[in-house]
């Protein structure tokens, strides 16, 4: 019997890609064949992004593309939290289920295009699916979230933190790293909090006993003896003890630290963990430690009550900082968040859009002086996409798909997954070009 064929679209943040992951691993396991074409699949699976409302739009339009050209669907993911959003616009989905409801998913699946397992065979690698390109893999250390931050409905959504045990973390990336993945990305709502749930709890780890805890699990995965990158780090104190990691080599030199503002008040207004923390100082600190630390963030412009005194504080902070990477958003009033009801006042959208503008503006500015003390340096690249003798890659400065790229001239064929030593001639606004030495 041919193995039922399964469309699958995958939406939003990384997280939720790992969810992906998860699910597409399991149909595998059970025998179903993954394809990107609607036309001519059993079912589709749309994993949707709930978050702000341009992704809701982004998610219920491809809910309805994959009805059109299929009629079979089952939604999950962050909007799956909502079923009465989707069946308003799309009444005849299949089912619906919420994020990380791994077995309401295969349930509805099972339901609606039954496996065709065949157990004499293992189709199942042990590591899992990726749906990242083999020589990068996102790592999954907890789910949901404790802090409150009153813009976001993650919480509501996803639930408590709940941190997965150092051993079983651990496992997996070593996994990773068999089956040849270069470059582990770390990501979960919010890492620094990692184990806090568990109170530090130990487990087994080949020989000794690791705790569930920022720092030691930092520690650990350095010693893979490949690229550990950190997302969502909150600068809390503790977050000091891993600098030195990154001074040694042991992971890399990146840190990506959603600040979302930087003015005291506004940070307030938002509930931002670690909001008191002198963020300027701290920096400073970080880069007496490690002088290449590359910083990453994301902010938000417009955020309710936002004063220009405030916004202007931003852009200080901004020029004060340098940091490499900072993408921004313009605040968006998401539907259920506490932020719409501090009784503050919202910012006309001309504003916001004007605020955007001068943030990108100013940051563009800063990326493209720091890029440019880049150029005339050796770095190594690791190699995401090839074309003849040319090349697109990522220094240890820059993670996939949101900051920027190194774009590389060689005299011999490389191969992705390659980390190859760059010779950086010149640099734009984002990207940085060179030749392959
Ligand atoms: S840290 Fe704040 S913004 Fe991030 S998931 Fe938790 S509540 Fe949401």
């Amino acid at each position: 019997m041919a193995a039922p064929r399964v469309s699958f679209v995958s939406l939003g943040c990384p997280k939720a890609l790992v969810d992906s992951e998860r699910i597409v691993t399991r149909l595998r396991a059970e025998g179903y064949e993954i394809t990107r074409k609607h036309d001519g699949a059993d079912l589709v699976v749309v994993n949707t992004c709930g978050f702000l409302d341009s992704a809701r739009d982004e998610s219920l339009g491809a809910i309805g593309q994959a009805l059109a050209e299929n009629g079979k669907v089952i939604v999950t993911g962050c909007l799956g939290a909502e079923p009465d959003v989707i069946r308003k616009t799309h009444p005849n989905v299949l089912a619906v289920t919420g994020p990380q409801a791994y077995e309401s998913v295969m349930a509805a699946v099972h339901e609606a295009v039954p496996p065709a397992h065949d157990p004499k065979f293992d189709l199942l690698p042990p590591q899992g699916v990726k749906l990242t390109p083999r020589h990068y893999a996102y790592l999954k250390i907890s789910e949901g979230c404790s802090n409150r931050c009153s813009f976001c409905i993650i919480p509501a959504l996803r639930g408590d933190l709940v941190s997965r045990s150092a051993a079983d973390v651990l496992r997996e990336a070593e996994k990773l790293a068999a089956a040849g993945v270069k470059e582990i990305l770390v990501i979960s709502q919010d890492t620094s909090a990692y184990g806090i749930d568990l109170k530090y709890q130990t487990s087994l780890w080949r020989d000794r006993e690791v705790r569930a805890k920022f720092i030691d699990l930092a520690r650990e995965l350095g010693e893979l003896g490949i690229w550990i990158r950190l997302h969502y780090v909150y600068p809390y104190p503790h977050v000091d003890e891993v600098i030195p990691l990154m001074a040694e080599g042991r992971i890399l030199p990146y840190l990506d630290i959603p600040f979302q503002h930087a003015s005291p008040s506004v940070l307030k207004n938002m509930r931002r963990p670690a909001h008191q923390e002198k963020t300027l100082e701290r920096i400073k600190r970080w880069r007496d430690i490690c002088p290449d630390l590359a910083i990453r963030s994301t902010f938000i412009a417009g955020f309710p009550g936002e004063s220009e005194d405030e916004f202007q504080q931003l852009l200080d902070w901004l020029d004060e900082a340098r940091i490499d990477r900072a993408g921004c958003f313009k605040y968006e009033p998401v539907k259920g968040a506490r932020s719409n009801d501090l009784g503050l006042e919202a910012v006309p959208e001309e504003l916001k859009e004007a605020r955007w503008n001068r943030f990108m503006a100013r940051q563009q500015q800063i990326s493209a002086q720091l890029l440019k003390k880049k150029v005339g340096k050796r770095l190594p690249v690791i190699i995401d996409a090839t074309q003849g003798n040319t090349a697109t890659g990522r220094s240890k400065y820059d993670a996939p798909e949101i900051d920027g790229v190194v774009h590389v001239n060689s005299r011999r064929p490389l191969r992705v997954g390659d980390i190859v030593t760059v010779k950086i001639e010149a640099s734009d606004a984002y990207d940085l070009h060179g030749t392959a030495v």
